[in-house]
């Protein structure tokens, strides 16, 4: 089993991306190992297999990664949520700030049925408007959201306190 430190090697910090100040997070090196990327999926499914969700709702574009992996473990379905724009179908949307910029999150409006059980999955929880934002998307769709699944918290950032009102899990922390 590998402990979250030795899991930090295959993350690569990348200084000043995409802009001065930030320092991005890069899970590529994690992903492209075989084992590594099996243990990852197995740790970010680990809180939610006595209770799975309905559906994993993962989110544009690194989340998708894990997160299709999480819903097939799970024995969940699968919804995406977009950044605007991208869906073919009709949606409903919710503004949220970054760590970098403002933006908006997409998902289709019959994605999720009244009372369905959904967890969100990303890859980073930097500021915590993108996971609060995806939150708000899903209980707009009348959702019951189980929690908020990540594989890196950016501690310094407080994400979390955005979050208060939802189980969030992660499993590196910087
Ligand atoms: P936030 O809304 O500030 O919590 O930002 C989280 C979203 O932005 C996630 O979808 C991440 O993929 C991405 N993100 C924000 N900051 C970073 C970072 N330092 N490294 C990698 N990804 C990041």
């Amino acid at each position: 089993m590998t402990t979250p430190d030795e899991m930090k090697r295959y993350v690569r910090d990348v200084p000043d991306y995409p802009q001065k100040g930030i320092i991005f997070r890069d899970i590529t090196p994690l992903l492209g190992d075989k084992n590594i990327f099996r243990e990852v999926v197995e740790l970010m499914s680990k809180a939610w297999t006595k209770d799975p969700p309905d559906l994993v709702a993962a989110i544009e574009a690194r989340g998708f990664i894990p997160g299709a992996a999480i819903a097939v473990k799970l024995g969940a379905g699968f919804v995406p949520i977009r950044k605007t724009g991208k869906l073919p179908w009709m949606t409903v949307m919710e503004s949220y700030d970054l760590e970098y910029g403002t933006d908006q999150l997409e998902v289709h409006s019959d994605a999720v049925q009244p009372g369905q059980k959904v967890l969100i999955v990303d890859d980073v929880l930097a500021t915590g408007g993108t996971a609060s934002a995806a939150v708000r998307l899903m209980r707009k769709l009348g959702a019951d959201v189980v929690g908020v699944q990540v594989l890196i918290e950016l501690g310094y950032l407080d994400g979390r306190q955005r979050l208060s009102d939802v189980k969030l899990v992660s499993e590196i922390t910087y």
